[in-house]
């Protein structure tokens, strides 16, 4: 979906040596070809100035194939939600505390904390399943919210809504109106939950890709792209975390 669109900002290219592509992203602003791993999507970007050519910037990389490689090779496979680690949510950064007892777990925020933290209570087995069941809890309320939001929009009402870990989509609607969302959406930056939110509602009222279909999803939520090109270049992130 959308592809074209995306192209003209970002491409894979595969670097021979290499086991993964690498993600070349055009810049206007950027003065010269810039190497990095992305710790969130895990892969290796390679940000382009005008004026390099995409024949420069594959050369480029070839020279940097061992950095690379050896980067890439450090990159965690899984991220399980345990005592002290940090996770994604809804554009912030959430830390595992773990404090036991009867606790509700809860965002706490304190100007004297690093950050916000995610207090969780209860035994230490038990931290990932509750962080994941806070974290479900957190995509339903969320995507209820928004799901309600772009149906009044739409003037279109729906059957239900669904959370699940679902692994092929992130998002689906059916033709009686139940649409099915993939909790790990709350991982990701907030207007991303609501894009998917908003394009299955307006499988509501067009169950196809046509031209009808972006028209409209277009009028309830501009600026899909920005959305459609993290979700193609970050997705794959979100499944590494919790299990
Ligand atoms: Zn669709």
């Amino acid at each position: 979906m959308a592809t074209r669109a995306h192209q003209q900002y970002a491409r894979e290219v595969e670097i021979a040596g290499l086991p993964a592509p690498v993600l070349l992203r055009d810049n206007p602003r950027a003065r010269r070809l810039i190497l990095k791993i992305d710790p969130v999507s895990g892969k290796a970007v390679l940000t382009r100035p005008p004026q390099a050519s995409i024949k420069d910037a594959i050369a480029f990389a070839q020279t940097k194939r061992a950095w690379i490689a050896e980067q890439l090779a450090q990159v965690p496979t899984t991220r399980p939600f345990t005592h002290g680690a940090t996770f994604p949510f809804r554009g912030k950064h959430l830390s595992i505390n773990h404090v036991g007892g009867r606790r509700p777990t809860q965002i706490i925020t304190d100007p004297l904390m690093d950050g916000p933290q995610l207090q969780v209570g209860g035994a230490p087995e038990h931290v990932t399943r509750r962080v994941m069941d806070w974290l479900r809890d957190e995509a339903r309320k969320a995507l209820v919210e928004k799901v309600s939001l772009y149906t009044e929009k739409l003037g279109v009402s729906y059957n239900r809504v669904q959370v699940r870990d679902t692994r092929s989509r992130w998002g689906s609607c059916t033709a009686d109106g139940k649409l099915s969302f993939s909790w790990r959406l709350v991982l990701a930056p907030q207007s991303v939950l609501d894009y998917v939110a908003a394009h299955e509602c307006t499988h509501l009222v067009y169950l196809n890709h046509s031209r009808e279909f972006w028209a409209t999803l277009d009028s309830i939520f501009p600026g899909r792209i920005d959305d459609e090109n993290w979700l193609r270049n970050n997705g794959a992130s979100l499944f590494r975390w919790g299990h």
